[in-house]
């Protein structure tokens, strides 16, 4: 097969890299040869794995996901931890991308980076306009230093570097861990967890007060896929379902619960933290690229991840 692309998607393992993997397979893109990488084939935190993977590949493109990554909680414990591994993986990443002549880098930020104390809604333009949101300030400034390297590439070297700005995620093939995971698959895993055993106390962390948008991974693969292609500024663009579309923790506690059809009681534990109050994301800059975008519809997309936890439960990463 002659490809005139090779797209490489480092953390392609994980729950945006698979939604990718599915998407393209589904769709038997023509002329494009796309690799999809683990860790395991390469530890992204050093820089001689790090080229060597590269040369190996000789991608055209890259999808850079590959990140430390985790849930209010697993940030809060290792702050240092999440700045050095990023750091390091997105050196590494940019720097094997020039040295290996990549057409086009695409990484990734996350709505959870913006500053803390702003106006709402945020949007690309206020990635730097101060501190984060103490919780995950080490996860933050190493992906806000994406930004400037991109421009910086830019500059020196004309590089077509840029980076996009998830809300957050979820879909099949999360991290169901309750100690690194995101809220959603913590959600899934705790309800189900209750419905096997019969039970009727669904416990939820924090107040259920704090609000957010939640981006489909089977929707994000799509916008991922546009940008590689027709996204042409070196500028960050949000990629979030709309401002109307957030719902706070309790109505997400809910959804899951409809989901399961658990009809038990949901309990609050306000010991634990709530996070970041919200961080309301405006979505206009897509809106004006893609008018039409269709997001799945919330309640459908948490239906479909909570039958594909039922069915996979064993064998998900957790
Ligand atoms: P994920 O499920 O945790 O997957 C992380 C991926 O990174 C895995 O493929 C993992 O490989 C790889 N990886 C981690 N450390 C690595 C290392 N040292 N060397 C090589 N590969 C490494 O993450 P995700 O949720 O798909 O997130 C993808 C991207 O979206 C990340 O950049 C994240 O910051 C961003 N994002 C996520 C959210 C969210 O809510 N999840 C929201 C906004 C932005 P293994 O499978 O081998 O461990
Ligand atoms: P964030 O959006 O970056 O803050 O990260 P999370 O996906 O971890 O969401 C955290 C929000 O969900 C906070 O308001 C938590 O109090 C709330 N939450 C409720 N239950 C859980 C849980 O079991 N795990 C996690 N990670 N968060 C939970």
């Amino acid at each position: 097969m002659s490809s005139s692309k090779i797209i490489l998607v480092t953390g392609g393992t994980g729950l945006v890299g698979k939604a990718i993997e599915e998407l393209v397979t589904s769709q038997k893109r023509e002329n494009e040869k796309w690799i999809f990488l683990s860790s395991k084939d390469a530890n992204l935190c050093d820089f001689k794995a790090t080229k060597e993977i590269f040369v190996k590949h000789g991608p055209t493109h890259v999808i850079h996901l590959a990140a430390k990554v985790g849930g209010l909680f697993d940030n809060m414990s290792n702050n240092l931890d999440f700045l050095r591994d990023n750091l390091h993986i997105n050196d590494n990443v940019l720097q094997a991308s020039y040295e290996t002549g990549v057409e086009k880098v695409v990484s990734c930020l996350s709505t959870c980076i913006f500053p803390d104390k702003t106006s709402y809604p945020i949007d690309e333009s206020m990635v730097h306009n101060g501190p984060p949101h103490n919780s995950n300030f080490g996860y933050s400034y190493a992906k806000r230093m994406i930004d400037v390297m991109n421009k910086a590439y830019n500059q020196q070297y004309g590089c077509q570097y840029t980076s996009v700005i998830p809300c957050n995620v979820f879909g099949p093939y999360d991290n169901y861990n309750l100690k690194s995971g995101h809220v959603i698959p913590a959600l899934i895993r705790k309800c189900h967890e209750v419905v096997s055993v019969g039970g009727n106390q669904f416990t939820v962390f924090g107040s259920g007060k704090p609000l957010r948008q939640f981006i489909y991974s089977k929707d994000l693969a799509k916008l991922f896929v546009w940008v590689l292609f027709e996204y042409n500024e070196i500028e960050p663009i949000v990629l979030s379902v709309d401002e109307t579309s957030e719902v706070s923790i309790k109505q997400l506690a809910e959804e899951i619960t409809k989901a399961f059809n658990y009809k038990g009681e949901i309990v609050f534990d306000i010991t634990k933290a709530d996070g970041q109050y919200k961080k309301t994301a405006s979505n206009a800059k897509l809106r004006k690229y893609l008018p039409n975008f269709e997001f799945t519809p919330f309640s459908t997309a948490i239906k479909e991840s909570v039958d594909w936890y039922i069915k996979n439960h064993l064998s998900a990463r957790n």
